[in-house]
């Protein structure tokens, strides 16, 4: 029996949700008496596979086909499923990612396994006892399954990244993807930024209306390079098209639970902090010292955005120069 990771690539790189995934699903299948097993899916170089085994696979199973060369989520969950029944898996982990999220409930059906998704906790007792946020990030629920296994999303940035090496193996798994599983299939990718992604970001810089107008976000991108910090905003920024929609963070928007959400000039209302109150260190810089902000921040600055942010960026640039 086994724990099951999918570890999702980009264009064949493993990220951080790969690692995170991993990382819990060593520690789950320490707490079971599990063995971790790892598949892939799609295009990867050898090298690359090999960096499983630091984070604790003892077998990688590597399923290769022409025809999933690029995600297609009924065909990746068939094999993904198809690679649960090879390892005999009780558990399948999958990152929280849009793509883990899409094929994880096809996953479930598959193997008969109940589905717990956006979890930040090991399964616990007989019914697999775990804590996830809900409503929008208002509460924590503690969910439980009847089946013995299950198959988890773990939430991003919420387990943390831990490097557990074994002498691993990794073996090419056979399998031809039905005609079936492509009844839907992408017909074109564009990608429209090759910044950080929002949500795998361990660090987000977003601002909001104190910035006065989209002339001024020089800054904010600067910062955010300089710390390799993906950017968001707040909704009414986004609504006002100073910034794209795809940075619009809260309730009606993306959450995030970056390791440092630092806000810029957002007054932290209710909506807005419903998607970034699980970050873990969140730093306000806002010239309103009553802002409602600096009640949920771990660090805050009472002070003038266009003051601040600039002395910011050039403390950061002295000590990366030191
Ligand atoms: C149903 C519903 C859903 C919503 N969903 C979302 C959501 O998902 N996300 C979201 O963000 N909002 C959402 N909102 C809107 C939300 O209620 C707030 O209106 C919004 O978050 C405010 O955006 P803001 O903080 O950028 O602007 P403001 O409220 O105008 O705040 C600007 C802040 O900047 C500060 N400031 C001004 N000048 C400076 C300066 N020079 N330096 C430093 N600070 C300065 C001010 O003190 C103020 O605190 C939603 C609202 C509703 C009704």
């Amino acid at each position: 029996m086994a724990v099951l990771v999918f570890a999702e690539h980009a264009d064949g790189h493993f990220k951080k949700p790969a690692f995170e995934a991993l990382t819990y699903g060593h520690d789950l299948a320490k707490a079971k008496g599990l063995a971790l097993h790892a598949v892939v899916v799609g295009d990867v170089s050898a090298d690359e596979l090999g960096k499983l085994a630091q984070y604790g696979a003892s077998a990688t199973h590597h399923i290769q086909h022409e025809k999933l060369s690029k995600f297609v989520e009924a065909a990746y969950a068939s094999a993904v499923a198809e690679a649960a029944k090879a390892a005999g898996a009780q558990y399948v982990v999958l990152p929280q990612t849009y793509n883990g999220r899409a094929i994880a409930p096809r996953i479930a059906v598959k193997t008969g396994l109940a589905l717990l998704s956006g979890v930040s906790t090991l399964p616990e007792g007989a019914n697999n006892a775990v804590k996830r946020v809900v409503y929008s990030n208002k509460a924590i629920q503690t969910q439980g399954t009847k089946t013995a296994g299950a198959v988890i999303t773990v939430k991003g940035n919420a387990y943390g990244v831990a490097q557990n090496a074994v002498s691993g193996s990794v073996s090419n798994l056979a399998y031809t993807p039905a005609d079936k599983d492509f009844a839907c299939v992408p017909v074109s990718v564009i990608k429209n930024s090759d910044k950080v992604s929002l949500t795998e970001a361990d660090v987000v810089v977003s601002a909001g209306r104190g910035l006065k107008g989209p002339e001024n976000w020089g800054m904010i991108d600067e910062l955010a390079d300089l710390l390799g910090a993906a950017t968001a905003c707040s909704k009414p920024v986004a609504d006002v098209h100073w910034r794209p929609h795809h940075e619009h963070v809260g309730q009606t928007g993306i959450q995030v639970s970056p390791n440092v959400y630092i806000a810029v000039g957002i007054s932290g209302a209710i909506q807005h902090l419903a998607g970034v109150s699980s970050s873990k260190t969140i730093i306000v810089v806002n010239k309103d010292g009553d802002a409602p902000f600096f009640k949920a921040a771990d660090f805050g600055v009472i002070g003038d955005a266009f003051e601040v942010i600039p002395n910011l960026i050039k403390a950061v640039k002295a000590h990366k120069g030191a």
